[in-house]
C-alpha cells in the first residue's frame, strides 16, 4: 500500500510519481506494479531537484481515492484498483 510522500517509479517507462493522498490500491504503470523509491534521504534530494511544478499533473483513483503527483511524466498508463487513474491538470493558484 502506498503512503503519503512516497515516490514510485516505473521500471518500464521511467515514470515517477509522488503519493499526495494515500489509498489502499496498488499503483500500476505499463501493466506492472510500480517500484517504491525508498529512503528519506532520497526524498530530501527529490524535493530539491524537483520543486513543486507550476503546472503539475495529478492522477486520482476514483475507487480508493489515491492521488499522485507526477514528477516525471511519460506516456505510460497509470492504473490503480484495476482501472486507469483520472488525470487532473493543476491550474495555477
Ligand atoms: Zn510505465
Ligand atoms: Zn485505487
Amino acid at each position: 500500500m502506498a503512503k503519503k510522500g512516497q515516490t514510485f517509479f516505473c521500471e518500464i517507462c521511467k515514470q515517477k510519481v509522488v503519493v499526495v493522498v494515500e489509498g489502499f490500491g496498488v499503483l500500476v504503470c505499463c501493466g506492472k506494479e510500480m517500484t517504491l523509491v525508498g529512503g528519506k534521504d532520497m526524498m530530501s534530494v527529490w524535493t530539491s531537484v524537483y520543486p513543486t511544478p507550476k503546472n503539475g499533473v495529478h492522477f486520482i483513483c476514483e475507487i480508493c481515492g489515491q492521488k499522485i503527483n507526477v514528477v516525471a511524466e511519460t506516456t505510460g498508463i497509470l492504473e490503480c484498483c484495476g482501472q486507469r487513474m483520472v488525470r487532473e491538470e493543476v491550474s495555477g493558484g
